[in-house]
């Protein structure tokens, strides 16, 4: 699509988004950093945007699936229309579900390229934020999120054959080593500090989140130590890929990373209570 304005061509494109990241700009804009179903991750200005009258204000706002008519700018594209497809209201109203759609949003912008469309991710982005604004436990939308983002990007932890010695792995003394990003055998564990030791239990809990069966995780009951395993394995998995420490679901420390440390009004109580 494009319109012409004078003599010069806009080349304008409408997208499906999910508001990972903001942050302020002059007086009244801001950059967002947009995961489009059909362009992958990009950053775009919206002009105006937190001034209370702009046609942009509450189709923007964090974590929010939308859609937008964008131009495309020499560094930039600029939002020139936004219209509210979602909006995950449940989400607003507990800090720890703004927290974890927080970290899911991180994970997301940490995980992509710019502009390396990825429909199948931006969809489990879409599902995790609508089942995490209305669930009462987010440990299996998190981790099965964890595990669909590994899965998709080609880092799936190897739960079926050890990856030392190339057997099926049976019953028994079983590890997560992450530097072979797999499920060790008994005969070939070393015991070293980096192992994780697993349950069989957590190893089934592994296979059936690999499988997407992250539903018949809900309906059984999931004991601390077994949440421990299966978080530490994922962390380790996301860790060997990602550059840097893990996202934090920290609702104190996502503001102040995604607000760039400037808070204009934005408070942990306020995006809790309200659209933010
Ligand atoms: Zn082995």
């Amino acid at each position: 699509m494009s319109e012409t304005h004078g003599r010069q061509r806009i080349r304008l494109f409408r997208a499906e988004a999910v508001v990972l990241r903001r942050r302020d700009l002059g007086e009244a804009d801001r950059i967002l950093t947009l995961f489009t179903r059909e362009a992958g991750k990009l950053r775009a200005v919206a002009k105006g945007v937190r001034r209370p009258e702009s046609r942009l204000a509450g189709h923007l706002d964090l974590f929010m699936r939308t859609s937008v008519l964008l131009a495309r700018g020499r560094e930039l594209d600029v939002v020139t229309q936004a219209h509210a497809v979602e909006a995950f209201l449940g989400l607003r109203q507990d800090p720890w579900r703004v927290g974890w759609a927080g970290y899911l949003a991180d994970l997301t912008d940490r995980a992509t390229a710019d502009e390396d469309p990825q429909p199948l991710l931006y969809d489990a982005l879409v599902e995790s934020l609508r089942i995490l604004a209305s669930c009462a436990d987010p440990f299996p939308i998190v981790r099965r999120f964890e595990m669909r983002l590994l899965a998709l990007l080609g880092y799936q932890p190897e739960l079926y054959v050890c990856p030392r010695c190339g057997q099926r792995l049976t019953p028994g003394r079983l590890a997560y080593a992450p530097d072979l990003g797999g499920v060790v055998c008994e005969r070939c564990r070393n015991e070293g500090p980096s192992e994780i030791p697993l349950s069989v239990g957590a190893v089934k809990a592994l296979r059936l989140l690999l499988a997407d069966r992250w539903q018949e995780l809900e309906r059984r009951p999931l004991g601390p130590s077994l949440r421990g395993q299966i978080e530490a394995v994922l962390a380790a998995a996301l860790r060997a890929h990602l550059e840097g420490p893990l996202p934090s679901a920290d609702v104190a420390s996502l503001l102040e990373q995604r607000d760039g440390g400037r808070n204009d009004g934005v408070s942990p109580a306020s995006v809790a209570g309200t659209s933010c």
